[in-house]
């Protein structure tokens, strides 16, 4: 039985992305391999969100050419962002590259495989307008899963790629969300996280009657059998809306963990990213999410060094972290995409002053973090069982409400996807540590 390979680089969108390759090559008969040594078909799931997973996706590719030297037999195909944004650039760069495959090319992969099997190097980086249809696909099912509800992104944030390689936002239809959790719960999922680059925008595309608002799916997700936990990522602070508020208030599955990326705390940054909104107006939210949804954690992700970014700027920045206090931030130096219109600005802030920005605003996280982490300790929190400790049966962890990691013990017996009732006994910075409060 032939063997596949598969590297995944960036957010969750493409882990998805690789599950329905997964399930494209199984359905063809293939079998998965983790050892990419072994692989016949060895693929490359690319991000080019930032500079590091593009880098880390040549030097893949690098390794791939290796085998293949070694295995001329084997084939190689590169997938994702880069695919879409490179297309048949790759071809011509990389004569060992046996297909490039688009983010919107997903399901013609089966094809594409057909020709490379035939001799053929492919290049489909055709683009789908219209409504996105995934279809039902066999999938790994894991107890917390992902399901994508839309893609794409109306939003051209200067400095981001993303509408360029993934294109306007197009929804999947509500039937098709819906079966796909379905088939999830059956096969054991109890907590789905829905996902799109914009998620607000949820219903974009869709015929009339087909369309609800996403806080209406997020009330049909939460009426699944089986389902028990439902979160969301990611929401653009723009469009976060009151609806969105009351759902997290009211319905007791929707997670107490909101992911609004803020990027800068400087208007004037937050103007040149193009991101349409002050921080005023995005503090106005945070407040009022904090206020109505108890035990609210925030994230956040952040770009220090952007072009102009002076040092009150960047210390608006540091203040927005004091303030808001968030439980997780990702923050980034700023690195020029090429293609995007933030590409046209000097990239006027040194590398070694991102770098200490970075280190600051870091620096800063780590101690709000600890200091975010300690106020669980003597709490007793709901935690979703997703792994047993190697040696010793009374070792669990999981994530609570707020996607804390939680490790425990516990006497009693507890199966992957339980929800277990965990008395915080340490905090450390990153994750908890427990002992179950269901009697021992
Ligand atoms: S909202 Fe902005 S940062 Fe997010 S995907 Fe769209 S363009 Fe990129």
């Amino acid at each position: 039985m032939k063997k596949y390979f598969i590297l995944t680089m960036g957010c969750q969108m493409n882990e998805y992305d690789s599950l329905r390759i997964a399930a494209i090559f199984d359905k063809m008969g293939f079998c998965r391999t983790e050892d990419m040594d072994e692989g016949d078909y060895l693929i490359v799931n690319t991000c080019s969100v930032r500079e590091k997973p593009q880098h880390k996706a040549d030097s893949s590719i690098g390794r791939f050419k290796k085998i293949k030297k070694q295995r001329p037999d084997v084939k190689i195909g590169f997938c994702g962002c880069v695919a879409q944004q490179e297309g048949a650039n790759i071809l011509k760069s990389f004569r060992y590259v046996d297909f490039v495959v688009g983010t919107d090319g997903l399901d013609r992969l089966e094809e594409v495989i057909a020709c490379v099997e035939n001799g053929q190097r492919v290049c489909d980086t055709d683009v789908n307008e219209g409504a996105l249809s995934i279809g039902g696909f066999k999938r790994n099912v894991s107890v917390s899963s992902f399901v994508t509800i839309m893609k794409g992104c109306d939003n051209f944030c200067s400095y981001c790629i993303v509408p360029y390689v993934r294109g306007r936002e197009k929804s999947r239809t509500v039937t098709e969300v819906l079966d796909e959790i379905k088939y999830l719960a059956d096969n054991g999922a109890r907590e789905v996280t829905l996902l799109g680059q914009n998620v607000n925008s949820f219903g974009k595309g869709l015929a009339d009657s087909g369309r609800i608002s996403f806080a209406e799916l997020i009330n049909r997700v939460s009426e699944v059998d089986g389902i028990r936990r439902v979160r969301f990522v990611t929401s653009h602070p723009k469009d976060f809306s009151d609806d969105l508020i009351a759902v997290m208030r009211d319905n007791k599955k929707v997670c107490e963990y909101l992911h609004l990326p803020l990027q800068a705390g400087s208007d004037s940054v937050l103007k040149a990213m193009n991101r349409k909104y002050t921080y005023a107006s995005y503090l106005e939210k945070v407040m009022k999410a904090k206020e109505a949804v108890k035990g609210l954690a925030l994230s956040s992700d952040f770009i220090v060094g952007f072009p102009d970014e002076s040092d009150d700027d960047f210390e608006c920045t540091m203040n927005a972290l004091r303030e808001i206090e968030y439980e997780t931030i990702f923050a980034f130096a700023y690195s020029v995409r090429p293609g995007t219109k933030a590409a046209d600005y000097a990239d006027n802030v040194p590398d070694e002053v991102k770098k200490m920005r970075l280190a600051r605003v870091l620096d800063l996280q780590k101690q709000i973090m600890a200091k975010k982490s300690k106020e669980y300790e003597g709490q007793i929190v709901e935690v979703m069982v997703e792994g047993r400790g190697k040696k010793d049966g009374g070792q669990f962890s999981g994530r609570n409400r707020q996607n804390k990691v939680v490790n425990f013990t516990s006497k009693k017996h507890i199966d992957i996807g339980d929800f277990a009732k965990v008395l915080i006994t340490h905090a450390r910075p990153n994750s908890l540590l427990g002992k179950s409060a269901d009697g021992e």
